[in-house]
């Protein structure tokens, strides 16, 4: 403003009219140098980094260090391309040479990987955290916060430069990084200010405020492609010329004061333009032109800037109705509205139109394990796969479950191979904390109009197939009748409260055969519920409910109990047997059921053995592994179940030293057959024997299984092969029968 204030006051029309038409016949030379075989340079930066460079609407390249760089292109008479993405990717390619230009911070460390330009701008950067917590004068006093930044950042590297206890965390984007703070995965974010602040009041990220003075000073240059050192001359001259003329003042006044980038989006090009067309039209009213300018710019800008608020303010609520926040995807409503549009528009055509529904199943143990702030990240981590989806329109339905709409189905098999494609595509390993995480997926199915004929019941549907393909470990299952929800599910609940109260419960003992000894040793002991009505309810489903609805701790005291029974009638045969029982996840979290356990099995702690899965280890660690230890101590024998299907970290196996692994049925299951499996097994073995336990197997049920599982080392066999699991109403018949059992 200023500089256009001078230039007026000091020229009069002949002269304007002159330089007018000088200026078009250099534009037009330097748009055609490049053509005639000028340079080439090519502009390089992060995808979106408003106000310095971004796409705007148009999608044209836009901000301060792109109106720059224009500037020193037209001076230099370069021919431009652009290229915004990736912000670690577009390092690599200016370290390849592969981007020319690319303006970033100032630091020691890429002073050794590119060449740099003066100064273009200097910028501060501040800490970003939750209201309430506390505000730091410098980033000394961090030691012990978790501090979100940009990979390949600035910010980052200068964290890491700090060298105190500070844990750094890696976020893809400014924005992913304030997410972060608001997520709880970040006390702080680390951003320069211009950007951090654009997104908070962008984004109207609730409850996050500035809690720093501007820390971190530094100079904003255009960083330059290494094997082009001819170009640093070139742009600190333009640079220079800029300067001189008071340009580059006016860019920065014009793109990095507040609010100064939604006014002149678009009106910088727009202005220049008209100068031309001005001067080409009448060459006269030169000094008059840039009045009206400035004018026009004014109430432009001003409409511009009401309308857009309106614009902003519709587009929020909008957003905030549609979108998930987690995931920025569409939201379930957002969804479900998509598929009625759909269904409406299919009527009368050919194809069909199917929803499929993809769920994340170990974000469960995700959360376990770590934390939920954890398993924010791993759907965050997804929902960027999910996303680039866009033909299937994904959204986000909430507790690790994705949408997807299909549409111009030709029949039930097209449907099956186009969701088995997408769940082959997103099944990836994802990075959480450094963890590397494999997905695992199952998907679930409805089509329009066989399996529903509204929106919502199509949803629904296709709801009920995943979770149904989530229980039974299926990876993709469509909707049945037989899945609708069943009224006589709560009944059953209560008969199941009412049958452990009423000491309903039975228990199969199925026999343990060790290799060495050459005879069953032992038995594990399986539960087993008879309805008055419909008959034997499988364990797998009961002992959910029990453990979805609280009284698990029932049927654990009712097996600890049932077990010494058992025992006492073994010692009183004068027989050696272990009784192997199986725990859920919450026993061993509770100190006062591991007092009952090791106060009623006392006398037979010896001959008991508690069977534990990896994720009922995982759940608070410390308390887990003193309730273990306390068992051990005792002389109970702990033993690892379903080993292979959960994390099989060796670090749980290293901290809680087992006495027994059991490898898990669906390895053991086609060992015969499958390599892959004999390979698990064989691991597996070796790895028991290495950390000292008894490797055995179960769902052991062919000869040919077995006798591979003793070649391969495996101290005890476990199955139907061995024997079924039995309920046993009197010890004398079930032990002349196991006795017999020789291999
Ligand atoms: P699990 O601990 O993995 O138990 C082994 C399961 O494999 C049993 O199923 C058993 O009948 C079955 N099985 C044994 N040999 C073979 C074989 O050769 N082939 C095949 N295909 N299957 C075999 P079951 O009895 O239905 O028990 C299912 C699950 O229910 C158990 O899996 C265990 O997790 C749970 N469960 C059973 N009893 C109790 C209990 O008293 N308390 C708790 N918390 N859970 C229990
Ligand atoms: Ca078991
Ligand atoms: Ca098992």
């Amino acid at each position: 403003m200023t500089s256009v204030m001078k230039f007026r006051a000091s020229t009069s029309s002949a002269l304007t009219a002159r330089i007018a038409l000088f200026l078009l016949c250099m534009s037009a030379v330097f748009k055609v140098l490049p053509v005639l075989g000028g340079t080439e340079v090519k502009f390089g930066g992060s995808h979106h980094y408003p106000p310095f460079h971004y796409y705007a609407q148009d999608g044209q390249p836009s901000g301060f260090d792109v109106a720059v760089f224009q500037q020193v292109a037209d001076a230099a008479g370069w021919a431009t391309r652009y290229k915004l993405g990736d912000w670690s990717e577009i390092q690599n390619e200016l370290k390849e040479g592969l981007v020319d230009i690319v303006p970033m911070f100032v630091s020691d460390g890429r002073k050794e990987k590119y060449f740099f330009s003066n100064p273009i701008n200097v910028e501060y950067h501040l800490l970003f955290g939750p209201l309430g917590l506390s505000s730091h004068n410098d980033l000394t006093s961090l030691a012990g916060r978790r501090i979100a930044a940009e990979i390949g950042a600035f910010a980052t590297a200068e964290l890491q430069r700090l060298d105190q206890d500070i844990e750094i965390i890696s976020a893809k984007s400014e924005r992913d990084a304030l997410l972060m703070v608001t997520h709880g995965e970040a006390d702080y974010a680390l951003l320069p200010s211009q950007i951090g602040r654009r997104i908070l009041t962008g984004e109207e990220l609730e409850g996050i405020a500035i809690l720093s003075p501007p820390v971190l000073p530094a100079t904003y240059a255009f960083a330059i492609n290494p094997k082009r050192p001819e170009l640093v001359a070139q742009v600190n001259s333009a640079i220079e010329q800029m300067q001189r003329s008071g340009q580059l003042y006016s860019l920065s006044n014009q793109w990095l004061l507040p609010n100064g980038a939604e006014t002149s989006i678009g009106s910088s090009q727009f202005g220049k333009w008209f100068v031309l067309a001005l001067a080409v039209l009448c060459g006269l009213m030169f000094a008059g032109f840039w009045y009206y300018r400035v004018q026009f710019g004014r109430i432009q800008g001003a409409l511009l800037s009401r309308d857009s608020l309106v614009r902003d303010a519709t587009r929020k609520i909008k957003n905030l109705y549609n979108t998930d926040t987690l995931t920025g995807l569409p939201n379930r409503k957002r969804f479900i509205r998509h598929v009625a549009v759909s269904l409406a528009q299919s009527v009368g055509q050919n194809g069909n139109v199917a929803v499929g529904i993809v769920t994340l199943h170990n974000l469960d143990t995700i959360q376990d394990i770590l934390d939920d702030s954890a398993g924010d990240r791993l759907v965050r981590e997804f929902s960027a796969l999910v996303e680039t989806r866009t033909d299937l329109h994904p959204a986000y339905l909430g507790q690790g479950l994705f949408g997807f709409l299909f549409t111009s189905i030709s029949d039930r098999n097209d449907a099956f191979r186009k969701m088995q494609n997408l769940i082959t595509t997103l099944s990836q390993d994802l990075s959480v904390r450094g963890i590397l995480v494999h997905t695992q997926l199952s998907g679930g199915m409805a089509i329009y109009p066989v399996d529903a004929e509204s929106a919502s019941d199509l949803f629904q549907r296709a709801k009920l197939a995943v979770n149904n393909a989530r229980k039974s470990g299926a990876q993709l299952l469509f909707f049945t009748s037989s899945m609708q929800p069943d009224p006589q599910k709560l009944q059953l609940i209560s008969d199941l409260k009412m049958s452990i109260a009423a000491g309903e419960l039975s228990w199969a003992l199925q026999p343990q055969y060790s290799v060495s000894a050459r005879k069953v040793i032992g038995a594990e002991m399986l539960i087993r519920w008879k309805h008055p009505e419909y008959g034997w309810v499988p364990p797998c489903d009961f002992i959910v409910w029990a453990e979805q609805n609280g009284f698990i701790q029932d049927i654990t005291e009712a097996a600890v109990a049932n077990a010494s029974k058992l025992m006492s009638q073994f010692k009183s045969l004068n027989r050696d047997c272990r009784i192997s029982v199986n725990l859920s996840a919450n026993d061993l979290a509770s100190d006062a059921m591991v007092d009952r356990i090791i106060a009623s099995t006392r006398e037979y702690w010896s001959s008991l053995t508690l069977e534990i899965t990896e994720t009922a280890l995982m759940r608070d660690v410390q308390h887990v592994a003193k309730n273990v230890e306390r068992l051990k101590q005792a002389g109970v024998h702990i033993s690892l179940d379903d080993y292979g299907t959960g994390y099989s970290s060796l670090e749980y196996l290293q901290a809680f030293h087992f006495d027994e692994i059991k490898i898990d049925r669906m390895f053991v299951k086609d060992i015969a057959r499958v390599e892959r499996n004999r390979k698990l097994a064989q691991v597996s073995i070796d790895l028991g024997h290495q950390l000292g336990a008894i490797v055995v197997a179960e769902g052991v049920e062919d000869n040919e299984s077995a006798n591979m599982l003793i070649d391969m080392g495996c101290d005890v066999l476990q199955g139907y092969f061995i024997g079924k699991p039995v309920i046993v109403d009197d010890l004398e018949d079930y032990l002349p029968v196991v006795d017999a059992i020789r291999l």
